[in-house]
């Protein structure tokens, strides 16, 4: 009997029902029509075109940029009962022929390549020598110089199409394109009437917010101590930033680890391995980190500074979450570092009209971090959806965080900016109104002022976040300079003249409720990493955390038990299938 796309999704990758829009994929790609899928990160790209794989003759090849992250793409589909390899620039040139050779053989069912082995003679050769059904193209607006990663070698690939001795079907996949970088994925891949299938922006496993004035340090020290069973990821925009954060959290005793473009290239994959395999709580780094990170489990994604758009926004954002379960989207935002996206504009060599396109996208990302609208439904629209309502989670949706009034303390701050000439930072004029014994305020005589140590009951970071409040709200300005200075504004002086009113709402970092008996989940875990371990993979490529949680709620003790299991296949219940259950059972017995 002839398999159906069901059953090979149910033995193979061991789901129930596809995810949105997978099911019109793979019948079109069935099917040999060239198709464009715009879908979320997370939405499950990947099997679109793995499944088809599958199921045709021949071998498919996948062209994807990220080369770091072959290998475990690769480890994870063998795992699945899929026959796949790579080649890509990290093989040495003995490897490369015997996978040529063993590709000749039709041995495998997928190959992964990056773009630029398009540019290769010899290999392009090889490849006409093989049964070709289907090319997909992962992360197609590589190909546009309107996208966010332009790939010159992305424009080589319908040279090479072309030469095949049969056309293959391609299908191309990205999760942001806006309509520019939609047509030029179709008019360069020369995709023949192609089916265009959108699932909209929406992640509805994500909560977003925005935290205005936290001291980030804390912030983050306090986020990750409540979230000790958790992964994630906390982007910076400095190299600099990075080192502090990540030798701050490790004082702290969290295993952190950091990523960027600083670090040689051994240094960079050991980091990006340890996070993969679940030894980091989390990593810390600059944009250079993760695209297409394909780890699932990613519970947070932190941003310490705004970025500078909001396609990047969603693109680092978006890696928290992929296994469906909630992910959490913070972005810290002080006014400061507004500044420092605006210098990289300016300082980059770019025409005229690119620097105005910059400065008006970033523009757009502040406004996000100032919206009261729900924030999901800020970046939908952003992206030209606009039947989406809201999320109803995030931080703005959601906002039940106390209200207190600090007009008082407004106009204490104000007036000091005011006497000390409006020529100094945020810090300096903490300083002061603490009333500290800091040298430099006795070398510029403030203690003399009369606002000298008013606030002296605050401890010196609240006077700093206020500060920061204020200058979020515009309640104060700062000065676009390489040392901002605090200045006052129309808005400054109305709150002096007691005409406004200043409120802050007070951040807290909220405990996580769960659903699931934590305990076993951890049991699992435990036993996860020992399997990883043993087989040089990373955790998750043997279970997603989904999958785990729902082990803890099933309690599969039956082979077809497990296998109703989300994500458990046949492949996987061979391999691990009887030990799991038997740890569920040893441990439900052990807590009678
Ligand atoms: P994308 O490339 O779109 O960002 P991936 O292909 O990496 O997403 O898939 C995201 C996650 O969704 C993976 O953990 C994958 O195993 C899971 N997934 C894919 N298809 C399904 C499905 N039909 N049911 C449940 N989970 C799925
Ligand atoms: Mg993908």
């Amino acid at each position: 009997m002839k398999q159906t796309i069901y059953d090979e999704l149910k033995s193979v990758f061991g789901y129930d029902t596809f995810k949105p829009g997978q099911e019109d994929i793979v019948s079109e790609l069935l099917h040999h029509n060239d198709t464009l899928a715009i879908m979320p990160t997370g939405a499950g790209k990947s099997l679109c075109y793995q499944l088809p794989a599958m199921m045709m003759d021949g071998v498919t090849i996948v062209i994807s940029p990220l080369i770091s992250l072959m290998k475990d793409q690769v480890d994870t589909l063998n795992n699945m009962g899929i026959p796949t390899t790579y080649i890509n620039s990290s093989l040495t040139s003995r490897q490369m022929d015997k996978r040529l050779s063993e590709l000749s053989m039709m041995k495998y069912k997928m190959v992964y390549i990056a773009p630029e082995r398009l540019e290769s003679e010899m290999f392009v050769n090889r490849l006409m020598q093989l049964d070709i059904p289907l090319i997909a193209v992962d992360e197609a607006h590589c190909i546009s110089q309107w996208g966010h990663d332009f790939r010159p070698s992305y424009t080589k690939i319908y040279d090479v199409i072309q030469q095949l001795p049969q056309t293959p079907v391609v299908a191309a996949f990205t999760a942001t394109a806006t309509q520019k970088v939609e047509q030029d994925i179709m008019k360069l891949l020369h995709l023949k009437s192609p089916k265009i299938i959108k699932t909209g922006y929406e992640r509805s496993n994500l909560s977003f917010s925005v935290m205005k004035g936290a001291v980030k340090k804390d912030f983050v020290e306090q986020y990750l101590r409540e979230r000790q069973r958790e992964v994630g990821i906390i982007y910076a925009s400095t190299r600099k930033e990075v080192d502090q954060l990540t030798t701050f959290l490790q004082q702290k005793g969290f295993k952190a680890g950091k990523y960027h473009a600083g670090m040689t290239e051994k240094e960079r994959a050991h980091s990006q391995e340890q996070f993969l395999f679940d030894h980091y709580q989390v990593i810390v780094a600059t944009n250079a980190f993760g695209m297409g990170i394909d780890k699932s489990n990613v519970r947070f994604v932190i941003h310490l500074n705004i970025p500078k758009d909001i396609e990047s926004y969603y693109q680092e954002a978006g890696r928290a979450g992929r296994d469906g379960q909630p992910g959490e989207c913070i972005l810290l935002y002080a006014p400061q570092d507004i500044m420092m996206q605006k210098f990289l504009i300016e300082q980059s060599e770019k025409e005229e009209n690119r620097v105005h396109i910059e400065h008006s996208n970033l523009q757009k990302m502040i406004d996000y971090a100032h919206t009261s609208e729900c924030l999901q439904r800020y970046i939908v629209h952003y992206f030209g959806d606009h039947a989406y309502d809201h999320c109803g989670m995030c931080s703005n949706c959601k906002d039940d965080r106390d209200v207190v009034d600090i007009t008082v303390e407004a106009m204490k701050i104000i007036s000091c900016v005011k006497r000390m000439g409006e020529r100094f930072g945020a810090t300096m004029t903490a300083k002061v109104l603490k009333g500290s014994q800091d040298s430099k305020i006795k070398q510029f005589h403030f203690q003399h002022l009369t606002t000298y140590g008013i606030m002296s009951t605050h401890k010196e970071k609240e006077i700093l976040q206020m500060i920061q409040l204020l200058i979020a709200d515009g309640y104060l300005t700062l000065t676009e300079s390489r040392y901002p200075t605090l200045q006052l504004n129309t808005k400054s002086l109305q709150v002096l003249k007691g005409e406004d009113k200043v409120t802050q709402r007070i951040n807290r970092v909220v405990k996580k409720e769960t659903t699931y008996d934590e305990y076993l989940f951890d049991a699992l875990r435990l036993l996860r990493k020992e399997f990883a371990e043993k087989e040089n993979l990373p955790p998750y490529t043997i279970f997603h955390d989904a999958t785990l949680v729902e082990m803890c709620s099933q309690k599969p003790s039956t082979k077809v038990e497990f296998l109703s299991i989300k994500g458990a296949g046949i492949a996987k219940y061979n391999k691990y299938g009887e030990s799991f259950m038997q740890c569920i059972s040893q441990y439900m017995a052990d807590k009678q």
